[in-house]
């Protein structure tokens, strides 16, 4: 068929869908006459249409061609035989001779063995398949590529019947098995921690499209062009006024979004499609499920937040299109919701009502994802990779969202509802006894002051400080802003960043660390391929010094946004001391630099090295004299020291952080600080658990960075302890060569009334 006959065609065909539609009377008939109106109008002898059911299943729905016996018979695998290929790859699959094809498998009882030709084509609804639609012939015909993009047309319309349950009632395809109304438990991973109790609500994949061909081609130009111009005006409105923090790493991933917003080349292939026939809202969802289709399963993260970030513009210029809310379809009118989506992009979460909105459960969705950083802006619980969340959790069921245990519980009983509610006010009673203890200082109960501080990686952390009356930061991971953003940012942007952050602190320490990535940390633009085994890697000071010219501008970044005011910087991974030689020496041309700009310097610069490579205890001496102060990173100098992968569960929960020989090793660093007369801090995740941050004071530390929910149960602790008993009552334990004393040290903790 010529091009514009093929079009001709395809209209008509449409057209007659549409009639079919419109009828009244048994579903099935209307399907049947759908399927037999293809057939005819695409020349093919077979049109069969596969409705994906639970349990990966496609099931032949209607045929013209086939045995009318094998419809609701026939069941094949996603994945199996050709039609399933085409499911699982969500790809069209155009062959003259499919029979001879590898994935071919026979089905008796259709009678398919006469056609040899076959084009099928994923029946895609927001990038999800709901099914395959395929024409047959008996002889090997060649399809033309317009020939395939016709029945990709015609399966945009089905996926809207289908999703519409116009023809297929949603009841029917929503029975499967494994679901009922019985309570459920989903595992996901915690993305966002918290708990949150509410209603489901479904997020549509995309809008109903109810016209896809267009009368005229330059009118649908003129609409997407308007469209356009109004999508962009809304999302200057919902970026300048939304109810999150109005600075913060989250800004930097809106304003990435943005960005695309802008993309020519997204918007040129819409206007491609619109010049294929298509209206403005058909030619977007195509170039959507184009998209997500191509690049939806690459593993590359950046790429992946990519993908997200256009549905979620699709959707918004298709509301433009179209001319109706997305967030208020479908919505209760009153009540908690929780949101469950498939991905989202970042903007999304803010078209919902944040008064009402609880939670969040993705199918897809990690915790450095950007949708995660926003909604860990707006305090949101969020359970990630969640399998077929949409179709076992039903518009309108109970969910609890277990954002700490990366758990969903689907339809609870009443007793598990009233469990976790008591959960959620037990929560916000503990929060408010920790906002009590604010103003208190962290002292223990015979006088002794710790300096209590808090882990920073993004500007909306800052916002704890205050909340929770924390020292200072003992520790800012500066590398988030490097990761969420598709280029270096640039000096002046990180001078920026860094000026808010001091800011922020209002005169209170920020301790800097130099960018820690490298390894499992993939910068998109480093361009370097993964270490096989990345925590040994290249990463952190390594990588800064192969790259000098990153660390050089990030420590000029550091020095001009402190310019005036004092400056802690703190290299990480440090091996030898003569690598922090050669850390300083960079930092001191950087000062230079700032002195012969006529800029002023730094009032108080110190520096410092993060002690979390076991070779550093070996210079312990050295390595005092060297610094103004040093932060061991436990989670690193303890998976390193005892050779045990601190993200692997079989590993790490194998030693105990609290074993005679880890004590007995901080024990020994604080003594050499103390001779060398320079601060030592902690800033690994152990100080965050009550027991463990007692028995740091029982080593002598009066310095730890914990992380900022952990400063209430901490500060606790440090003030019902009297840390004179516990440091003479640890004498007795260094020598044991036992490798755990927790039970030793959880009884002195009751026996003292030390709360943990
Ligand atoms: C550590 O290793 O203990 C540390 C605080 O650094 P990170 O967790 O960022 O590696
Ligand atoms: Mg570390």
């Amino acid at each position: 068929m010529q091009y514009g006959q093929t079009f001709l065609v395809l209209r008509r065909l449409l057209a007659r869908i549409r009639d079919v539609m419109a009828e009244e009377g048994d579903p099935q008939r209307r399907l049947d006459r759908v399927v037999t109106a293809i057939a005819e109008d695409m020349r093919a002898e077979v049109c069969s249409l596969y409705v994906r059911r639970a349990g990966d299943v496609l099931e032949l729905f209607a045929t013209q061609g086939l045995r009318q016996s094998a419809v609701h018979t026939t069941r094949l695998r996603v994945s199996e035989g050709l039609i399933g290929e085409i499911a699982a790859k969500a790809r069209p699959l155009a062959l003259a001779d499919a029979q001879n094809h590898p994935s071919f498998v026979y089905r008796p009882e259709t009678g398919e063995e006469v056609y040899h030709s076959l084009m099928g084509v994923p029946v895609l609804r927001g990038g999800r398949v709901l099914g395959v639609l395929a024409v047959q012939s008996r002889t090997r015909r060649q399809y033309a590529d317009e020939e395939i993009e016709a029945l990709q047309t015609v399966a945009m319309v089905l996926a809207e019947v289908l999703d519409r349950g116009d023809l297929v009632g949603r009841a029917e395809l929503a029975r499967v098995e494994g679901t009922g109304l019985l309570p459920a438990r989903l595992e996901g991973v915690a993305v966002c921690a918290g708990l949150g109790i509410g209603v489901a609500v479904p997020r549509q994949p995309l809008l109903s499209i109810r016209r896809i061909v267009a009368e005229d081609t330059r009118i649908e130009h003129e609409r997407l062009r308007q469209a356009v111009a109004d999508m962009h005006g809304a999302l200057e409105v919902m970026f300048g006024s939304s109810d999150m923090p109005a600075a913060g790493e989250h800004r930097d991933v809106l304003e990435t979004y943005r960005m695309i917003a802008e993309d020519v080349g997204w918007l040129r292939r819409i206007g491609e499609a619109i010049n294929s026939g298509l209206t403005a809202e058909a030619a977007v969802q195509k170039v959507a499920d184009d998209i997500r289709t191509r690049l939806g399963s690459v593993a590359d993260s950046y790429l992946r937040e990519r993908v997200h970030d256009l549905e979620d513009l699709a959707r918004r210029l298709m509301q433009h299109l179209i001319g109706s809310d997305a967030a208020a379809a479908d919505m209760p009118a009153n009540g908690d919701l929780i949101l469950i989506a498939s991905s989202m992009g970042p903007a999304e979460l803010l078209d919902f009502d944040r008064g009402r909105l609880r939670g969040v459960v993705l199918e897809e969705g990690s915790p450095a994802s950007h949708v995660a950083i926003v909604a860990r802006a707006l305090d949101l619980p969020v359970v990630g990779q969640v399998r077929g969340a949409l179709n076992r959790i039903e518009a309108g069921d109970l969910l609890i969202v277990d954002g700490d245990h990366g758990q969903v519980l689907v339809r609870p009983g009443e007793d598990v509802r009233m469990a976790f509610v008591e959960s959620l006010r037990a929560r916000n009673e503990r929060k408010a006894g920790y906002a009590a203890l604010r103003d208190l200082p962290a002292e223990t109960a015979d006088g002794a002051r710790v300096t209590l501080n808090i882990n920073a990686g993004l500007l909306v952390d800052m916002m704890h400080l205050s909340e929770t009356g924390a020292d200072g930061v003992g520790l800012y991971r500066t590398e988030v802003p490097f990761m969420v953003r598709p280029e270096m940012p640039d000096v002046e942007s990180q001078r920026t960043l860094y000026r808010r952050v001091l800011d922020h602190a209002n005169g209170r320490p920020v301790v800097f660390r130099t960018l820690d990535v490298g390894g499992d940390k993939v910068l998109p633009y480093l361009g370097e391929p993964v270490d096989e085994n990345p925590a040994m890697g290249w990463r952190a000071i390594r990588v800064s010094f192969d790259r000098p010219a990153m660390l050089r501008q990030q420590l000029r970044a550091l020095i001009r946004a402190a310019a005036g005011g004092p400056l802690s910087v703190m290299f990480p991974m440090i091996t030898e001391v003569a690598e922090l030689d050669y850390a300083r020496a960079l930092l001191d041309r950087e000062l230079d630099r700032q002195r012969e700009r006529g800029d002023p310097l730094p009032t108080v610069l110190r520096v410092g090295a993060m002690l979390e490579v076991p070779a550093l205890l070996f210079q312990l001496p050295a390595l005092f004299a060297r610094v103004e102060f040093v932060s061991i990173g436990s989670n690193d100098l303890f998976q390193f020291l005892r050779a045990s992968d601190r993200s692997s569960a079989r590993t790490s929960e194998r030693y105990d952080t609290l074993s005679p020989l880890v004590l007995g090793l901080l024990r020994n660093v604080v003594r050499h600080a103390e001779a060398a007369g320079v601060p030592v801090s902690l800033c690994g995740e152990m100080a965050s658990r009550p027991l463990e941050a007692m028995a740091l004071m029982g080593v002598g530390l009066r310095n730890i960075s914990v992380a900022p929910p952990a400063v209430g149960p901490v500060k606790t602790m440090i003030r019902s302890l009297t840390v004179s008993t516990l440091e003479k009552y640890m004498e007795s334990l260094y020598d044991s060569t036992s490798m755990s004393v927790r039970d030793k040290l959880q009884a002195f903790a009751a026996d003292h009334g030390v709360i943990i």
